[in-house]
């Protein structure tokens, strides 16, 4: 046979064959993932350097289940079982942003969901601490967590309610279901000088909060009107 012909099979036995395949599905994730960064972050104001990288790195399609998997990276929420979702990219850009987080900073999360935002924080701070109240998902999020080898990220099965009091203070605290009101836990587990993102209100007129505690105060900034799961407590009732 005739060396072309040979080195022309053996290239599209590599392109057919599966690592062929998932290279190229991979590709076309990554493409997927910088557009959806580009028009749906960075051009509506979010403009932190990390926040961008971060959310340019972190492969969302691997925390969806595989039949939304093509939707990764659409403008929207995701079902994840048990009733919840993965919020909006823009939502989790947005709120990530208002944390005023660094290398340095030590934060809570309330809501591990599929452990998306937990993966974005982790990115970009010292220690991750992520509660989630479902057992399912609570599981689900640590085995996918786990095979992308984070070290500072910590999760637990819970109710965050009452926060993480062991690890306490925080530099910032993100709560990605809403309760009508601002849980007392949660200020008292901010540090002076900390930032709590929260979306508040009754059933369908949330606001997503800004609170930062200035010499012992709440400081509040009402950030955008917004659509969240409810908080719950271990019965499923509403908080
Ligand atoms: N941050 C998640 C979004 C999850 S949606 C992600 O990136 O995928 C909000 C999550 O909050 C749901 O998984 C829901 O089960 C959880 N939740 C509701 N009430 C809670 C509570 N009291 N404590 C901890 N998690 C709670």
């Amino acid at each position: 046979m005739n060396r072309y012909l040979i080195i022309s099979f053996f290239f599209l036995g590599f392109l057919c064959g599966q690592n062929g395949e998932a290279r190229a599905q991979d590709m076309n994730y990554k493409e997927l993932r910088y557009k959806m960064v580009k028009e749906q972050i960075a051009a509506r104001g979010i403009k932190e350097r990390a926040v961008i990288k971060a959310m340019q790195k972190v492969e969302r399609h691997l925390f969806v289940p595989s039949q939304f998997r093509h939707l990764a990276y659409s403008d929207s929420p995701l079902p994840i079982g048990f009733g919840q979702t993965i919020s909006q990219p823009y939502i989790v850009g947005i709120m990530t942003q208002l944390l005023d987080i660094n290398s340095k900073s030590r934060v809570l999360e309330i809501g591990t969901g599929s452990g998306y935002q937990a993966a974005i924080l982790g990115e970009l701070c010292k220690e991750v601490y992520s509660i989630e109240i479902v057992e399912g998902l609570a599981l689900k999020a640590k085995t996918t967590i786990e095979s992308l080898n984070y070290d500072n990220l910590h999760l637990k099965w819970g109710d965050g309610y009452i926060g993480w009091e062991e690890h306490a203070p925080y530099d910032a605290i993100i709560v990605t279901c809403s309760p009508s009101k601002i849980p007392q836990a949660l200020i008292d587990q901010l540090d002076e000088n900390g930032r709590l993102v929260i979306p508040i209100g009754e059933k369908n007129v949330k606001s997503l909060v800004l609170l930062k505690k200035i010499d012992g105060e709440l400081v509040r900034k009402d950030v955008i009107p917004v659509r969240f799961v409810p908080m719950i407590d271990e019965r499923g009732k509403e908080y």
